[in-house]
């Protein structure tokens, strides 16, 4: 049973940590002619209104993206937050950078917002009501309807099913709400199909970092799994000793990790975590290298 919808926690500190990793591996990715399929196996939706009943009633989106959006024009240091929230900027249909915050971005409109004619993207959103609002939404589409498809379907299995893609390059984000715990080590078995018929696929997962710590076994897998070049980036706001129940921290895995994207991630996130709390941490690091 699908229980979990994102609005509730649309804009928290996770979805910023995640949507600056989809934002910067989309701009290292285009610096390349060549095109890509770009795929979301778990999309939700294209854009989430802070006021709406669900997202105002836990509020999480005041310590991730709210925080961050008043701080934005002081962060002429760090070009790739400022541009990042820039980008937030173009959605709010505000004028002169005196925009209101009033929804944010889901992970289709970061991966579509920059489509060029070349490139594909797939969104998969196995909830009906979700994939209803997915469907609905043009904010989507960015005017490139001909180059999306929009999947009511499981995407784990539908990204394996969809390979080989037509473009030379592709990109994955995986982005379960790990309701179960199995899902875990399905991500593990979606990555080894994934990368057995596409070897050089950029693929980003996302996952929770609990008090019960179950994301360990999906990382003690993937480090078994023979996968290699495997970059890892964990953002904690409290200590995981303190931490009791809830999510305390956002993990991101990129495999196949584009140059420099590393470097260019740990400087937004290093600018980031005083302005997310006092006890934010960032460790990043390779899970397999080469
Ligand atoms: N990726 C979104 C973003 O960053 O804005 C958030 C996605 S949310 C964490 C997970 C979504 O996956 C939910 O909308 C849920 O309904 C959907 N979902 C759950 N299991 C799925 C599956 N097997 N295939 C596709 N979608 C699934």
């Amino acid at each position: 049973m699908l229980s979990y919808q994102h609005a509730y926690h649309a804009g928290n500190f996770a979805d910023v940590h995640k949507h600056l990793c989809v934002y910067s591996a989309v701009n290292h990715l285009l610096r390349k002619k060549s095109p890509i399929t770009f795929v979301d196996t778990h999309a939700g939706r294209g854009s989430y209104p802070l006021a709406a009943r669900e997202t105002d009633q836990l509020q999480e989106y005041r310590s991730g993206i709210e925080r961050l959006w008043k701080e934005r024009h002081r962060l002429e240091d760090q070009p790739m937050l400022a541009e990042w929230l820039t980008a937030v900027a173009s959605l709010q249909g505000g004028e002169n950078g005196d925009e209101n915050l009033a929804c944010y971005p889901g992970s289709p409109w970061w991966l579509g917002a920059r489509l060029r004619d070349q490139d594909r993207l797939t969104l998969f959103e196995l909830h009906p009501g979700e994939h209803r609002h997915l469907a609905e939404q043009s904010v989507v589409s960015h005017g490139r309807e001909g180059q999306l498809r929009r999947v009511h379907g499981d995407g784990l299995e539908g990204v394996v099913k969809m390979l080989p893609v037509a473009t030379p390059r592709l990109c994955v984000l995986i982005d379960p709400s790990f309701e179960r715990k199995d899902e875990y080590l399905e991500v593990v078995d979606t990555l080894k199909q994934v990368l057995r018929k596409a070897r050089h696929a950029v693929v980003m997962v996302w996952y929770p970092l609990l008090p019960a710590g179950r994301h360990r076994a999906m990382l003690d897998a993937l480090e078994a799994s023979g996968i290699r070049k495997i970059w890892r980036s964990e953002v904690s706001r409290e200590p995981p000793a303190q931490a009791t129940h809830g999510m305390y921290g956002s993990g991101m895995l990129v495999i196949n990790l584009p140059w420099g994207l590393d470097e260019t991630l740990n400087g937004a996130i290093q600018r980031w975590l005083p302005i997310l709390g006092p006890q934010s941490t960032h460790q990043s690091s390779w899970l397999v290298e080469e």
